[in-house]
């Protein structure tokens, strides 16, 4: 299903991208102490080299290594580098991105589909600014013709473009309509950091020790017996796989609590099919769902062109643990079995599937925190608190945890303790 004006449409991404802009002049750009402060006013944005997050004043060079390459550690590692810190950042996976990978295989025709990250709400100023910055297009999330389906108690309601746009993916959201993407995939934003971080950033390089020494060095020892010294040492690994990590001294009792277990994680599972042919449009829907199972049903790449298409069911929570049980292709096939009642005849087109599980990644060990109250009353106030030279960021330690905008502020945050920190004075452990 295209719509008349699609994401390969400059007029589409000159219309997005000014969307981004009045977003980022609404929202102002109101960060922690030390960052830039943007102001909010009516007036046009002026082309700015300026980062939204541009740490201020000059200080003393300190060597910083950070842990993940995921948009905290990307962020923070950025910033850091522009104010005149030599970074490095170690990341345990072959890629950089973290829970933002952009997949393009097993899909032909230029398909891709969000394992993670997909969609920016319309408040998310840091995410915004920071895709406005790196020139990166923004269009649409959800698609603006053809027509949805809702799927409860085995029946189908089919309802308009219209009439979704102006509903909200959950009550205290924006409307469908006021989501955007960024054109291309998502990974374009970690991937615009590491662009600036060349040769900084080391892959494969699981970080398996941090010592803090007396007199202020922090060793950090990686899997492969690589060691790399440190002045300040961020560290971006979400909270079920911190306990990979042999903290020297230990950490504090709250950050053991919530790196075994302490922390609730939530399960996330995507599984993607593509289609020999976009057989929904007979039907004059757009390949969009809501089912009871509970699953949201999306056709990511709807803005391209070609007969071809790609269907994504969004599995969260039970669902998600229920289909880690089974094989690769014995979910896509136990998926496809429900999906048939959604898109009738989906079985019959179906070219070859995949799926994504993130409580089974290995440097990852769930989709995001989702702790309960008492959990979140306990622990929240010291996950992101620093001990010693060694600073904490990533989502988790942020109000905006499961966003990209949780792990910026976050990674910002943590970037402006370090470039403010004073480390001329002695330091113990
Ligand atoms: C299914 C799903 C859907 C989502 N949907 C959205 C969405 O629509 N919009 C949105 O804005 N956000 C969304 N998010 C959230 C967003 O992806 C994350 O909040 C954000 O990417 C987290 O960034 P981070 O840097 O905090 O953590 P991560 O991206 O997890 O980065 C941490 C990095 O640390 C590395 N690491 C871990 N341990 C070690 C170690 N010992 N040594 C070295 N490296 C290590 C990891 O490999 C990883 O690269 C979604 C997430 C998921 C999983």
């Amino acid at each position: 299903m295209k719509d008349n004006a699609t994401a390969e449409s400059p007029e589409l991404d000159c219309q997005m991208s000014d969307i981004s802009r009045r977003h980022f002049l609404r929202q102002g750009i109101v960060l922690v102490a030390g960052m830039a402060f943007v102001s909010c006013n009516d007036s046009p944005l002026q082309p700015s080299n300026e980062s939204p997050g541009k740490l201020l004043g000059n200080r003393p060079a300190k060597r910083v290594v950070i842990i993940g390459a995921g948009l905290s550690g990307l962020v923070a590692g950025y910033e850091l580098a522009q104010a005149g810190h030599s970074v490095t950042i170690l990341e345990a996976r072959n890629r950089i991105g973290g829970r933002v990978l952009t997949l393009r295989a097993p899909f032909s025709d230029g398909h891709y589909a969000e394992a993670g990250a997909a969609r920016i709400p319309p408040d998310h100023n840091l995410t915004l600014a920071y895709s406005d910055y790196f020139g990166l297009a923004l269009v649409p999330f959800y698609p603006r013709s053809g027509s949805y389906v809702e799927f409860s108690d085995g029946s189908r309601t089919v309802v308009s473009a219209n009439d979704f746009l102006e509903n909200r993916p959950w009550p205290s959201a924006a409307k469908h309509k006021e989501f955007v993407k960024i054109r291309g995939g998502m990974e374009r934003l970690p991937r615009a950091f590491a662009d600036s971080l060349a040769g900084q950033i080391h892959l494969a390089t699981p970080v398996v020790a941090i010592e803090q020494k007396a007199g202020g060095v922090v060793v950090v020892r990686a899997a492969n017996g690589a060691e790399f010294s440190a002045d300040r040492v961020l560290c971006t690994a979400p909270l079920p796989v911190l306990n990979l990590i042999h903290f020297t001294p230990a950490l504090s009792s709250e950050k053991i609590a919530a790196s075994n277990g302490g922390f609730n994680y939530r399960a996330s599972t995507r599984v993607f099919a593509q289609f020999a042919l976009r057989f929904w449009e007979g039907e004059q829907l757009n390949g969009w769902a809501n089912t009871d199972w509970p699953e949201e049903m999306w056709h990511p790449s709807w803005d391209r062109e070609g007969p071809r298409g790609v269907l994504l069911s969004y599995l969260r929570g039970s669902r998600a643990v229920e289909l880690d049980q089974l094989s690769d292709d014995s979910r896509v096939e136990h998926v496809l079995s429900r999906w048939n009642s959604v898109f009738p005849g989906a079985s019959g087109h179906l070219q070859h599937g995949a799926s994504h599980s993130w409580a089974l990644q290995k440097w990852s060990g769930g989709a995001y925190a989702a702790p309960t109250a008492a959990q979140d009353a306990a622990l929240s106030s010291h996950i992101g608190t620093a001990e010693g030279r060694i600073h904490f960021a990533g989502d988790h330690a942020s109000e905006n945890r499961g966003w990209i905008q949780g792990a910026l502020v976050s990674g910002l945050r943590a970037a402006t303790e370090i470039h403010e920190a004073d480390d001329s004075s002695q330091f113990s452990v």
